[in-house]
């Protein structure tokens, strides 16, 4: 749970404890990040007015490294956050002020949709050659610190974490960019051959990122 509000916090505490569940709760967004790498939650309350960093960006930074099941508490109002949440990746939402009987449904229904394998990978990945710490989100290659745009990141880390494996250009949409709707293929392309360049692995023959004519992209281990 990352809310700062402390009556919200008091509140949630008590719905949550006495439903059976454990809670681990944060006071603003880079502690809420810090939590989550630390205790791997089964699901994420998340407010988005939060000091240090705000929810969006927290959820962001989460997507990077999870699948975890994040439910998303919008303030009063702004409808358009509702949009914005469910495009950032948010599994559900809901405006404050809501019913706490309503809440702890929702909480529940996530989590009976959610497999019991919520996966988090936030370990460090380095091959000898690339480096890349998910939690710092730095990228080193051969020890030279590469700086990447956020969608550069999350595209080369799903291609790094799905290593071997040929990733499509949808599914590259779908895990790299904020808001793949609308987004063709051509920005997929335009975006390797940038991360190509910025991480020196411009030969097409010894690229670690192969294209796949007709099929997508593959991180191969150098
Ligand atoms: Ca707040």
């Amino acid at each position: 749970m990352v809310e700062d509000d402390p009556d919200i916090t008091t509140a949630l505490r008590l719905l949550f404890g006495s439903a059976g569940y454990d809670v681990v709760h944060a006071g603003d967004g880079r502690a809420g990040l810090r939590e989550a790498y630390a205790a791997h939650p089964d699901l994420v309350v998340l407010d988005v007015g939060l000091p240090e960093m705000d929810g969006w960006s927290v959820l962001e930074r989460l997507r990077d490294i999870s699948d975890v099941p994040v439910l998303v508490l919008t303030a009063h109002g702004k409808e358009t956050d509702k949009v914005r949440g469910l495009r950032s990746g948010a599994d559900d939402y809901l405006t404050k002020p809501f019913a706490n009987a309503e809440l702890l449904a929702r909480v529940e229904a996530l989590l009976r949709r959610s497999t019991d394998a919520t996966s988090w990978t936030n370990q460090v990945y380095d091959d000898g050659v690339l480096h890349l710490d998910p939690t710092q989100r730095r990228v080193f290659v051969n020890s030279q610190e590469v700086r990447l745009t956020p969608t550069e990141f999350r595209l080369l880390n799903a291609l790094v974490r799905h290593a071997g494996a040929v990733l499509s250009a949808n599914q590259l949409l779908s895990q790299a960019w904020d808001d793949p709707t609308g987004i063709g293929q051509e920005r997929v392309k335009f975006a390797v051959l940038r991360l190509r360049r910025k991480l020196g692995w411009t030969d097409p023959d010894s690229s670690p990122i192969e294209s796949v004519r007709g099929f997508g992209y593959r991180y191969r281990r150098p």
